[in-house]
């Protein structure tokens, strides 16, 4: 059978979909009963009416993620509205379940309007413990985002936007290392200015790369001051005359793709500086495919695509399930950039280190050593968690995100175990 037929009878068997809800307490006795609902659970409630903190000692809240989407820009799909982005939905809570032990509801809003999303999403606070938004179309997306970060007490990271930043940054750390230059000397052609384009190149940005070293061309080309287009990419307009993105691509130091698949010739990548760095992470069919750019040149071009059968896969499962783990064991109010530059640092560190031999095995004995095919872990190295939650939790409390401090090595330890 094909992938979509396994993928019905994977989703279609009883019990129908991929998660449900489990108890975490005894629920066997009457007794049991009465302090699980009424009249028991009345003193909880009332702790939580005199201190709200409280939630997170008596309620789920502490581990509870709401993952939000309207079904606007579904992975591949696009705009298939909210019932029929559920299965992603569930997806994407059965993978912070299964990375980080975080549990999930997801919400999928029948609603198209910023203000409509914001006004619901806001109204959601007392549930969880932080807020994945997920699929949301751009520009609304970056609307939604910014007003709820400031509405909420609770962190809100629209993964779409930032997973995809945070992890192709620690991928261009590294490259940048390898090939022996500075992220500050560093230009940058972006072709893509959606979601994911946009915060990926503030976050290169956050990472010490200069904005104006940042040219960005949409389906209309290199996005000048001259030209009218919403003010996100605006922040991004060069002055000059504009041009293609193959002009734009002429000694660039970096390409990075996050628009639609083939678009870059080998031409194009042979025009690039020495040592080119090129992500080409559209999905499923990266800008250009990695045999390509890889033999277009002499000297090393350093790839990165979305795509897991290739080195250097930029997948947004590295980042999430453990950004969450962190903020949420220190009752974080945000996920702000300190924390997100914490964490592409952690990734790059920790592509530096020896592979665990389990990890090995489960990518078919390839060899993974730092260097230009091993830039970024793997998404299943287990040691993802242990490194990344703890520089997380430390992050959220240096920068003062943080309702409550942690023992870190302690908390490591526990992580571990
Ligand atoms: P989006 O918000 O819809 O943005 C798509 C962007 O691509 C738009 O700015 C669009 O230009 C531009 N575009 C379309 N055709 C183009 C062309 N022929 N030349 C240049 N630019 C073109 O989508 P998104 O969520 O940012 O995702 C973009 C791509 O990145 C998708 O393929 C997605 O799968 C991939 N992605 C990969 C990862 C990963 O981890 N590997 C993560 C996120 C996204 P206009 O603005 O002019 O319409
Ligand atoms: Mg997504």
């Amino acid at each position: 059978m094909g992938l979509d037929e396994d993928s019905l009878e994977y989703h279609a068997s009883d019990p129908p979909g991929k998660i449900e809800i489990s108890t975490t307490k005894p629920t066997n006795t009457q007794r049991d009963l009465s302090l699980a609902y009424s009249p028991g659970v009345a003193e909880p409630c009332r702790r939580i009416d005199s201190d709200p903190e409280d939630a997170f000692t008596y309620t789920a809240k502490g581990n509870l993620v709401g993952v939000v989407s309207n079904g606007s820009a579904v992975l591949g799909l696009g705009d298939i509205g909210a019932q029929a982005s559920k299965p992603v939905m569930e997806g994407k809570g059965v993978l912070f379940k299964r990375f980080a032990d975080i549990d999930v509801f997801d919400i999928e809003l029948d609603q198209a309007s910023a203000e409509d999303i914001v006004t619901s999403v806001a109204a959601m606070e007392p549930t969880f413990g932080g807020i994945n938004l997920e699929d949301i179309k751009a520009p609304e997306c970056f609307e939604i985002e910014e007003r709820l970060r400031e509405e909420m007490d609770i962190p809100v990271f629209h993964d779409d936007q930032h997973g995809t930043a945070i992890i192709s940054g620690a991928a261009l750390l590294n490259a940048a290392e390898i090939a022996g230059k500075d992220l500050s000397d560093l230009e940058v052609v972006f072709s893509g200015a959606g979601a994911s384009a946009i915060a990926t190149a503030k976050f290169y940005v956050s990472l010490g790369v200069q904005r104006e070293n940042v040219t960005m061309c949409d389906s209309s080309g290199i996005i000048t001051e001259d030209r009218d287009v919403n003010e996100f990419k605006s922040e991004f307009a060069q002055p000059g005359s504009g041009g293609d993105l193959a002009d734009a691509m002429e000694g660039a130091d970096v390409f990075v793709g996050l628009s639609v698949g083939g678009i870059v010739s080998e031409e194009m990548v042979q025009s690039m500086a020495d040592d080119p760095i090129v992500f080409a992470m559209a999905n499923p069919d990266p800008e250009i495919d990695y045999e390509t750019a890889k033999n277009a040149r002499d000297d090393t071009v350093i790839m990165a695509t979305g795509r897991s059968d290739y080195p250097n896969q930029v997948n947004n499962v590295l980042g999430f399930p453990f950004i969450f783990r962190g903020a949420l064991d220190v009752r974080a109010t945000d996920i702000n950039e300190e924390m997100k530059v914490a964490c592409a640092e952690a990734l790059a560190d920790l592509a530096k280190q020896d592979v665990p031999d389990a990890v090995v095995k489960a990518y078919g004995d390839q060899p993974l050593q730092f260097g230009p095919d091993y830039i970024i872990p793997k998404p299943l190295d287990p040691r993802v968690l242990f490194e990344v939650a703890p520089t997380i939790a430390e992050a959220a409390v240096e920068s003062g995100v943080a309702r409550r401090d942690l023992d870190l090595e302690a908390y490591r330890e526990e992580l571990e175990a």
